[in-house]
Order: structure tokens, then C-alpha cells, then sequence
């Protein structure tokens, strides 16, 4: 049974039983791992001392004693120049024209540079020639290097409460950061490990003496802005009939941005420039180590929240935004390398209360059809991840200083502003506008953060 099957059935039959029963949860909590490690293959460790065997192709498939590969995937995979562009990297064929009858014209062995050389035939087709080095195939075979080709950093990633993040919180100063190689790599690494970094003694004006925005500045050494309706960047200053809670003094609770994009941005970068409010700090919280808790604790809350849809939306100011996405979002193409890996890949979590439409699913009887959650079961599990949420252990308090950056990690960690007072005007930090907190803001794009942490990471 695939992953995304077990998945969909598994939900089904969540539904059926009732919460308050921890037989039933450790029940579905060991079909659940039971069901993960099905996908579960031989890793390189055990390949490496196997793969020296000959080898020897059939009519379907190559076996390599320990991986037994398809002889399609193997002919989709050739890299000689007819089939990958030497310049572009690009693949110059589709895999829709592999014939499906495709197999080694004889038996496959090794040379004496340990590559294996196949001669492709197939009906009707011309005969193809692929080399794949020894190394290639130890790779091809391996779920490991698969998931640590794209993923390897992850394994540095650090789930956290208040406590641990202090102990492993990354810091480094403004001039380090622009400067220096290894605090710009310590910023991006400790960024994605916890999702929450600090960049120190910034510029307490908007612009540079270049007369660039000196937080558009920070992003752009890492990648790409991400430009919304709100600009390049953003002002974050009180103003009066604001057309965003983030706007006013008031508490703003934790939340996510723009979760009815289709694509929300995936770090969001905020500059302290002036700040003399009383009041007013950041307290941001970890929702991967909240969801992790939870789906030990109350796997089919966990469960339930992969699949009830949430609609977010924006409707105010000219501008219409609406998305819908589950309050947990997995990762589906995940297989568990290493049995020491957790059993599911959580991709992102979506909680933004204050940015929540009416809900458009299962909201009355006739449309609550019998294999799906119900609105209440929601309701329990949302309340499940909230009472983990708001124990004060998870969550981590700081005030802005001014030349503070923070940057987070918009998919990962939630992020909230506690109410605030400003001094009467003449008493304010004279910074540009005179205002009394003045933070500036942008997003990064998603994947070109990515792409720096792999470089970085020297994938
Ligand atoms: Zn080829």
C-alpha cells in the first residue's frame, strides 16, 4: 500500500472512533509506523558491501542482488550526452518514449573502471549504450542518499521549546553577517535549524548610505524578495484606522502571513528601526515541535488536522485573497530513510486565527458524508494543538532593540506581538518618521532559500 493511500484510508478510519480511548490511538499509532516502514528498502551501508556481485538484467529488470531496479528507470536515467544536455543539464528526452519492452541486450558486467555498460534494445527502437559508475548505482539504490541529496541539512534541524532555543538560538552582528562567509552561512543554517535567527546592530535608519533598504539588503544576500501587495518591503508603524491588525497597538496573536496565498513566503525578515513602546514584544513559538507533540500524544488529532480544510482569506483594501489548506500539511512523497527518522515529514503548518474565512467544508449535516472528519472532531484536535501551543514553555519571548533583524522561517514559526504603549510623542526615538516602533519588513522567496541552504550545505 502506498504512503498516500494509507493515508487517505487511515483518515477514514479515524473517523470512526472516539477520542478519550488510548487503546484505540496506540492501535492506529502502530498501524501508522507499521505502514511507513512497508516502503522501508535496504539502505547503502548493506549495498556497499553487496553491489560488487555481477549482475545480471532479465526481460524487466536489473537485480543488484540487493536493489533490484526497473529496467526503465534505469534507461530513464542515462546522463550521456544524446540523453542530457552537457551544457544545460537538461534531460532531452521524455520518459513517456522509454519502451516498455526496454532490457540489456546481453548480460551485464562490470569493466575494469567498475562501470557497468548496458546496451539498451528494445522493438521497433534503436539500441541505446548507458554507462553508470559503480558509485551511480550505490546512489541510485540508496533511499539514504537519496533523501540526503536533497535533504541532508535537515538533518541539523533542531525541533524546539523556550528553553532549547535560547541554548542553540543563532546570533550574529549586522557588519559579520554582511561580511564574513561563516556568519552569513552560521545566519542561514541556524535559520533553517530552528527557523528563528537574529541579526544584531543593523542600521537604525530605513536605507543604507547607498540609499538602499537595509532590510531588502539582508534578503537579498540569500535570495530572491518576495514581492506582495504590501511591496517589496513594508512598513510595520501604528497607524490610526488600520486595514491590518498588525498595524494598531494591539495584541496581535500568534499566526503565519498570508496563508491565502497560493504560495505564502517562506522567511519573512523584520528590521527594528525605532522602538520607545512600552510593551510590544515578539513571542514566537515552534508549530513543528507542537504538531510532533501532538501526534505523540493524540496521533488522531494529528491526523484529523492533515485533512479538515481551513480557509484563509484577505478581503479588504481592493485586494481578494483566498486560499484553503489543512491546519497540518505533510510532506506525501517522504520515505522514511533510517529507522531513526520520525515516520512523517511535516512540509509546513498553517495557523493564522485572525486570517480565518468561514469554513467551507462539512459544515452542515447533509454535507458531513460518512468518511469524513466532522466539524467537531476539528474542533477537539485544533484545541489539541492549541493547548500544546500556548503552554508557556513553547514559547519564546524577546523584545525588539533597535538594529534588531529577526528572520523566521513564515511556514515553520509562528510569530506574535504582544500589546503595546507608546510614550507621548516628544519623548519618541527620533529615527526618520518619529514614530514610536517602527519595524520594516520583507519576505524571501521560498526556493531561493533553499537553493542557498543547499549550496551552502554543499549539495
Ligand atoms: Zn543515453
Amino acid at each position: 500500500m502506498s504512503g498516500l493511500s494509507s493515508l487517505s484510508c487511515l483518515s477514514r478510519q479515524l473517523a470512526l472512533y472516539r477520542p478519550g480511548s488510548w487503546s484505540a490511538y496506540s492501535v492506529i499509532f502502530k498501524q501508522l509506523k507499521g505502514l511507513r516502514r512497508c516502503s522501508t528498502i535496504p539502505v547503502a551501508q548493506n549495498l556497499q558491501e553487496t553491489v560488487n556481485a555481477q549482475i545480471s538484467g532479465n526481460e524487466y529488470e536489473i537485480s543488484f542482488k540487493e536493489a533490484t531496479f526497473d529496467n526503465a528507470f534505469l534507461r530513464d536515467v542515462c546522463s550521456c550526452r544524446k540523453c542530457v544536455d552537457t551544457s544545460t543539464q537538461q534531460k532531452r528526452f521524455s520518459t513517456g518514449e522509454i519502451p516498455l519492452d526496454v532490457h540489456p541486450k546481453s548480460a551485464v558486467q562490470a569493466n575494469e573502471n567498475k562501470e557497468y555498460e548496458i546496451t539498451w534494445t528494445a522493438q521497433g527502437s534503436e539500441d541505446h549504450v548507458s554507462v553508470y559508475s559503480q558509485e551511480r548505482i550505490e546512489q541510485l539504490a540508496s533511499p539514504l542518499w537519496r533523501y540526503n541529496n536533497r535533504w541532508r541539512f535537515t538533518r541539523d534541524t533542531m525541533l524546539w521549546d523556550a528553553k532549547t532555543l535560547k541554548e542553540n538560538l543563532v546570533s550574529r552582528s549586522y557588519n559579520d553577517y554582511m561580511k564574513e562567509d561563516e556568519a552569513f552561512k552560521d545566519v542561514v543554517l541556524g535559520l533553517y535549524s530552528t527557523g528563528l535567527a537574529f541579526i544584531t546592530g543593523a542600521p537604525t535608519t530605513e536605507c543604507t548610505s547607498d540609499l538602499e533598504i537595509v532590510v531588502e539588503n539582508i534578503a537579498r544576500k540569500i535570495g530572491y524578495i518576495k514581492e506582495t501587495f504590501y511591496g517589496t518591503s513594508w512598513d510595520v508603524i501604528t497607524l490610526p484606522d488600520a486595514k491590518n491588525i498588525a498595524y494598531t497597538s494591539e495584541n496581535l496573536p500568534l499566526h503565519m502571513d498570508l496563508l491565502y496565498y497560493e504560495s505564502p513566503p517562506g522567511v519573512q525578515l523584520l528590521h527594528c528601526i525605532a522602538n520607545s513602546a512600552e510593551g510590544g514584544e515578539s513571542v514566537y513559538a515552534d508549530s513543528f515541535h507542537v504538531a510532533y507533540k501532538l501526534l505523540e500524544v493524540d496521533p488522531i488529532s494529528f491526523y484529523t488536522l492533515t485533512t479538515f480544510p481551513i480557509t484563509f482569506h484577505y478581503r479588504n483594501d481592493g485586494y481578494h485573497y483566498v486560499c484553503t489548506r489543512p491546519l497540518i500539511e505533510l510532506d506525501n512523497f517522504y520515505t522514511n530513510p533510517t529507522p531513526e527518522h520520525v515516520p512523517v515529514r511535516i512540509k509546513c503548518v498553517n495557523y493564522s486565527p485572525p486570517f480565518q474565512a468561514p469554513f467551507e467544508h462539512f459544515v452542515t449535516k447533509s454535507e458531513t458524508a460518512e468518511d469524513h472528519v466532522e466539524f467537531r472532531t476539528f474542533i477537539r484536535a485544533f484545541k489539541a494543538f492549541e493547548s500544546i501551543l500556548y503552554n508557556t514553555s513553547e514559547l519564546f519571548e524577546t523584545r525588539f532593540k533597535p538594529g534588531d533583524v529577526a528572520l523566521f522561517m513564515n511556514r515553520r514559526v509562528l510569530h506574535s506581538r504582544r500589546e503595546f504603549r507608546l510614550p507621548p510623542a516628544t519623548d519618541r526615538d527620533n529615527n526618520d518618521g518619529n514614530f514610536g516602533r517602527w519595524l520594516k519588513g520583507t519576505y524571501l522567496d521560498i526556493d531561493s532559500f533553499y537553493s542557498k541552504l543547499r549550496q551552502l550545505s554543499g549539495l
